[in-house]
């Protein structure tokens, strides 16, 4: 028997105050949440609600307590969530469902490079091409070749690499939805698949050394600020205008390692990562990260911008 494709008028299966899961492991519900089967349920789902939110893995985002009410969109089902890989050309069609750490072992094991830099980095690849995650060893921009999206009225959009002004975490495509991205990835000769997995474990080591990624955060709080004048550190490190600085030096020099806000707390591991007490509040986490970025203007004279994209009835 053929099942009827349902009309595109066809009411969306809302999920009526649906949790929103984060790796920061709190924070409020949805007031309605929905997971399209199709871009063109999709599609609808903009109908609806043309403001709505995407959600992608929740690993930059924090939810303020209580909840959003947008309607937020999850690109959970199966066909958002399935990559096709050509093994021969290296070119990786990779829907705006599909988890980044998953795709990185897979292309790694087919003998293919190019996401292996990105490893341990938690993602959708719509989350990870919209923040152009990345870090010391590259970023997703490196390896995009298409975006795939819709416009908040629906309307498709194909974006050759070109079309796009990705910089350091930006992409200036936050405006759209996602729905896709083609990935160009590098075939390497069959002697060197060791060596490319050996270098994908290196890169996870780095990351598992140098970050706390078992607590509960988004990663770096904030981005990495470019000087606008010279900056001479207490500790004698000198920096000079134009030049882009960590943020997580600022904070540890500030001496915000270890300052709390009720539930929430400054990484001792790494002063850009700001946790979250499991049962903890939202709010704990916004006035930590207010309070780290007042110290640090107030100490160094360096305006800090947030990283982690926060969802609130409150804030902008
Ligand atoms: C332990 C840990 C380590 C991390 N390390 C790094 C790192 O090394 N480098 C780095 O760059 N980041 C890092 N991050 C942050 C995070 O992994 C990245 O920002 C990632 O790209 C977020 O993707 P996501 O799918 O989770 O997006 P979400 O957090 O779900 O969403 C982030 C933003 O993207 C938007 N978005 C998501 N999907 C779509 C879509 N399909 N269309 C349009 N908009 C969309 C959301 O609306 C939101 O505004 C880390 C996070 C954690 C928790």
């Amino acid at each position: 028997m053929t099942a009827l494709a349902s009309p595109v008028t066809d009411p969306l299966d809302i999920e009526r105050d649906a949790p929103i899961p984060t790796w920061f492991h709190v924070g409020g519900r949805a007031e309605r949440l929905v997971r399209p089967a199709s871009v063109d349920r999709l599609r609808r789902a903009l109908e609806i609600d043309p403001g709505l939110l995407v959600l992608g893995d929740g690993a930059n985002l924090l939810v303020d307590d209580d909840g959003v009410p947008n309607l937020v969109v999850a690109l959970t089902s199966p066909e958002f969530r399935s990559a096709t890989i050509d093994d021969a050309t290296g070119l990786v069609h990779a829907p705006a469902g599909v988890d980044l750490r998953r795709l990185i072992t897979d292309t790694v094991r087919r003998g293919l490079a190019g996401l292996e830099v990105l490893a341990g980095i938690p993602a959708t690849i719509g989350g990870a091409v919209v923040m152009n995650a990345g870090g010391a060893f590259g970023q997703i921009a490196d390896v995009v070749e298409r975006v795939h999206a819709l416009d908040r009225r629906g309307r498709s959009l194909d974006l050759d690499r070109s079309q796009i002004a990705f910089s350091y975490r930006h992409s200036g495509l936050n405006d759209l939805v996602i729905t896709a991205a083609d990935l160009r990835l590098r075939p390497v000769a069959p002697g060197d698949r060791g060596a490319l997995r050996e270098r994908l474990v290196e890169i996870s080591d780095y990351k598992k050394r140098s970050q706390p990624l078992a607590a509960h955060s988004a990663g770096c709080a904030f981005r990495n600020p470019t000087l606008a004048r010279d900056l001479r550190l207490p500790t004698g490190e000198e920096f000079a205008a134009g030049a882009r600085v960590s943020a997580g030096l600022l904070l540890d020099r500030a001496g915000c390692k270890g300052m709390v806000e009720g539930s929430a707390r400054v990484s001792d591991v790494h002063a850009n990562f700001v946790t979250a007490r499991k049962d903890g509040l939202a709010r704990d986490v916004i006035a930590l990260i207010d309070r780290a970025a007042a110290r640090v203007l107030d100490r160094f004279g360096v305006r800090l911008e947030r990283e982690v994209v926060i969802w609130s009835r409150h804030r902008p």
